[in-house]
């Protein structure tokens, strides 16, 4: 059943739920705030209550401050806004992400945020939700973008570092702070050698590690941590070069990230590893069969484009800009 005005609608602050007063992910302050997960492009600053998964709780206050009002709910756990059921679901994207279920009045619609459906050692893995609209990201939203198996990623990652320890080299991933950094700590054999986390990632480690979850083990990479080591050990780095370390170190550097299928990303490192916290082309399409929904909504990257492959599918699509 379809209301006379939409459930969600797309507006300057963000994503407006009018039938329960609320914003999902917004863009500049409101009141209410519901949060798919602890990125900045999602939760930002200067919203007067925040509703998230529990697990995206430390991550907020570590990020926004100690001192938000935010309020954390479980996975499936039903929660009332002015008449609106909203409730939670695995997103699989980092630790805590999470799609949001929004129902008025029979209808359904789900809003993915980020999401995908390759395994991870922290997040919970993505279920889709059945609901009548389904909003997806199309970061990733084209044929090109077909993840790689994730243990073959895991492989080749430790062979890499394998082999520049075994010359003594030390390896530098460049992986973003949050999520990405943990996943590529759980997918790598730290056997090989330790794993140093510099800056962000060593705090966002602390931050979780402290919230309960079990990292592999790892140290905090300083000016003063010592070469010996440096040697043979992997580097975890949002940033892609270290200025600090020894200039007579041998350093391979490596990214880790979806936009390294494209060779000209590729370009700037010595190894590049497809890995990436979105769904891929495949993965989109499939879920938006798997939602069962008869309308979608496309945002983020290639919106348009997905909108229009899907239109030629005979699906009731649009871009969410557009709606
Ligand atoms: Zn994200």
């Amino acid at each position: 059943m379809r209301q006379s005005s939409p459930l969600l609608l797309q507006t300057p602050r963000g994503l407006y739920c009018q039938a329960g007063d609320f914003y999902i992910d917004p863009t500049q302050a409101v009141d209410r705030a519901v949060i798919t997960h602890g990125h900045s492009d999602h939760a930002r600053r200067g919203m007067k209550s925040y509703v998230c998964h529990s697990d995206c709780v430390p991550i907020l206050r570590h990020r926004l401050g100690p001192g938000i009002n935010v309020h954390g709910i479980g996975y499936g756990q039903r929660t009332v806004i002015n008449g609106v059921d909203v409730s939670l679901h695995p997103a699989g994207h980092i630790i805590g992400s999470a799609q949001v279920r929004v129902e008025y009045r029979g209808e359904v619609w789900v809003v993915s945020g980020d999401y995908k459906r390759q395994p991870d050692p922290f997040a919970a893995a993505f279920e889709p939700v059945p609901c009548h609209t389904f909003i997806t990201e199309t970061t990733f939203g084209l044929p090109l973008y077909a993840w790689p198996n994730v243990d073959t990623i895991s492989a080749d990652i430790n062979a890499w570092w394998r082999q520049q320890a075994s010359h003594g080299h030390t390896c530098v991933v460049q992986a973003y702070a949050l999520g990405k950094a943990q996943r590529i700590m759980g997918m790598v054999d730290a056997s090989i050698g330790p794993i140093l986390a510099h800056g962000s990632i060593h705090a966002m480690n602390s931050v979780l590690a402290s919230a309960g979850h079990a990292l592999p083990t790892w140290r905090e990479l300083l000016p003063t941590t010592p070469a010996a080591l440096l040697k043979g050990a992997l580097i975890l780095s949002s940033a892609q070069t270290l200025d600090f370390l020894p200039s007579n170190l041998g350093v391979a550097h490596a990214a880790a990230s979806g936009w390294m299928a494209l060779a000209s990303r590729r370009a700037a490192y010595d190894a590049a590893f497809v890995v990436s916290d979105h769904v891929d082309w495949r993965g989109i399409l499939d879920t938006i069969a798997d939602t069962g929904a008869e309308r979608v909504l496309t945002t983020h990257g290639y919106a348009d484009v997905v909108a229009r492959y899907l239109q030629e599918q005979g699906l009731d699509a649009a871009s969410l800009h557009d709606a």
